[in-house]
């Protein structure tokens, strides 16, 4: 097969001088440098966009609170939601736009950027659109004795907390910037995001077409520019909450520095070092068949992904077998092409972390399958399996990120939990198993944020998402996401 023709519509954009995109219009950057927009299957510069300059961030806070008190603020609920479903609309108008411009900058698969970046993002515009006209506080009665028979009643406030800076890793950088932008404007608050560095475009577009679906000029900001740009917006005083997705090492600087700032509340979404466990019994296709799926997909560049997996002594051979059998029968190649299942990894920092640790693995002599570059441009790596010597293993404990999982045998279930449970992450862990008892047993010991049963990486937007321990702090999706984005106000009356 061959590379799907790119839309004119897409190539025009590509050819665009981009920068901000600011109070509902794209301006260029006052920052002193210019991105380079990198396909990472062709290594080549694709487009570039000019830098954020502390003058930007000042006026991106700055549309986003006049935006907040002004025209967000007397859109009422039902219309915010009719402007979220809007948006959707134009998301799946121009799905095939969108996600060829997903697919140059991060090398995913073009059938991933239609199911996932445009038709999941649509997906959560519409559930995050049910809740604007759902966001209620309580009536409460207090208890405080009457001393001259007057009465009290008191009842809360759910309120938009202000403006949200919102940070967005490389990885799914339209879906996760919908995430953070349905949720700021489904509860009143606007926003401003900083998308990563390598993948710039595809908010820069959904940001004009929420202006084209009606939502007001300064609601929705677009910032680009490199981490400190970030930096600069997270300790923007102006702002209210960050919501910041990406890795445990930056999730703590922006903790810190938020915090510092002016107290900014904070949602964390990090890292992962997320465990699958085969029990005895586990069907071993479907797990295979599941652990080829979410472990390879996108490269394994996902945060909730399988990276170290348990398989019971029992079955462990045969499991490595199998993968190594399914991974033998991916189709490697371009991620624009519709026949491919296995692209290249998103940026070149991202293939010398990865390529590290398939050097240590081959030190090690442990891979199985894989390991290595491949001999072609562009930043492709084998997917790769690894048999693990012990839990102890930097494989075992490290997140790659990338397409390498590991495995280990495991005999004793507590030895088991102790291993899963020993490690500074907590984002996501899967059992496979239809001896339902025992997986009910294990759930409540499993420190992680998500567990999944007999399936792996599966995130609906009814079901709170995100992780413990060193994985994050707060949660996305179902209701959860209301008290992250609110201020609860209380109101108590004398009578
Ligand atoms: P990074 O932490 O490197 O970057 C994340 C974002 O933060 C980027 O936009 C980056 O900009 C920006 N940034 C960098 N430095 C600062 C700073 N000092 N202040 C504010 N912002 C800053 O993560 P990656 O982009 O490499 O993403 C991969 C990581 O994200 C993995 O660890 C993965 O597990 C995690 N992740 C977690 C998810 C979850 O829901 N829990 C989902 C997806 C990914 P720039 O790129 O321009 O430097």
């Amino acid at each position: 097969m061959a590379d799907i023709a790119i839309l004119s519509a897409v190539q025009a954009f590509l050819h665009k001088q981009h920068g901000q995109f600011i109070d509902g219009a794209a301006r260029s950057g006052s920052g002193t440098r210019t991105i380079d927009v990198v396909d990472p299957a062709t290594e080549r510069t694709i487009a570039s966009v000019s830098s954020a300059g502390s003058a930007d961030i000042d006026a991106a806070v700055a549309s986003a609170q006049a935006a907040f008190h002004g025209a967000w603020a007397r859109t009422l609920p039902y219309q915010r939601g009719v402007l979220l479903n809007r948006l959707a609309d134009l998301v799946e108008a121009n799905a095939e736009e969108l996600a060829q411009l997903e697919t140059l900058c991060t090398g995913k698969s073009i059938h991933l950027s239609r199911m996932i970046d445009v038709g999941q993002s649509a997906i959560f515009l519409r559930y995050f659109a049910g809740w604007a006209t759902k966001i209620t506080g309580e009536t409460i009665t207090p208890s405080m004795p009457s001393m001259q028979g007057e009465q009290y009643t008191a009842f809360t406030r759910r309120e938009p907390i202000g403006v949200i800076g919102a940070i967005v890793p490389w990885n799914f950088s339209m879906m996760i910037g919908v995430w953070k932008i349905a949720a700021a404007l489904t509860t009143g608050c606007t926003v401003v995001v900083k998308p990563s560095e390598f993948t710039p475009l595809t908010l820069l577009r959904l940001a004009e077409l929420a202006v084209e679906a009606g939502i007001p000029p300064g609601v929705v900001n677009i910032l680009n520019g490199y981490g400190d740009a970030g930096q600069a917006l997270i300790e923007h005083r102006g702002i209210a909450k960050v919501s910041f997705t990406g890795s445990a090492a930056t999730g703590v600087k922006v903790g810190q520095g938020a915090m510092a700032a002016n107290l900014t509340r904070c949602t964390l979404e990090l890292g992962g070092k997320n465990a699958a466990v085969l029990l005895p019994d586990v069907n071993v296709y479907g797990a295979v068949a599941g652990l080829l799926q979410t472990g390879f997909v996108h490269q394994g560049q996902v945060c909730a992904a399988p990276e170290r997996v348990f398989v019971h002594r029992s079955r462990i051979d045969e499991v490595l077998d199998k993968m190594s059998g399914g991974l033998a029968q991916l189709n490697i190649g371009s991620p624009l092409d519709e026949a491919v299942q296995f692209g290249p990894l998103a940026n070149k920092p991202q293939l010398d972390k990865v390529l590290g640790y398939l050097d240590e693995a081959r030190r090690q002599g442990q891979v199985c399958h894989g390991g290595r570059r491949l001999d072609r441009a562009g930043y492709f790596v084998e997917p790769t399996l690894v048999r693990a010597g012990s839990a102890d293993d930097v494989l075992m404990r490290e997140e790659t990120f990338g397409p390498v999982i590991s495995f280990l045998p495991f005999d004793d279930e507590d030895e088991l939990l102790g291993w899963i449970n020993d490690s500074p992450y907590g984002l996501s862990a899967s059992v496979w198993s239809n001896d339902l008892s025992r997986v009910f047993r294990l759930i409540p010991r499993i420190q992680a944020g998500t567990v999944w049963v007999n399936m792996h990486t599966f995130l609906d937007p009814s079901v709170p998402f995100g992780g413990s321990k060193g994985s994050g702090i707060g949660r996305e999706f179902g209701s959860a996401f209301i008290s992250d984005y609110t201020e609860l106000k209380s109101v108590i009356m004398r009578f």
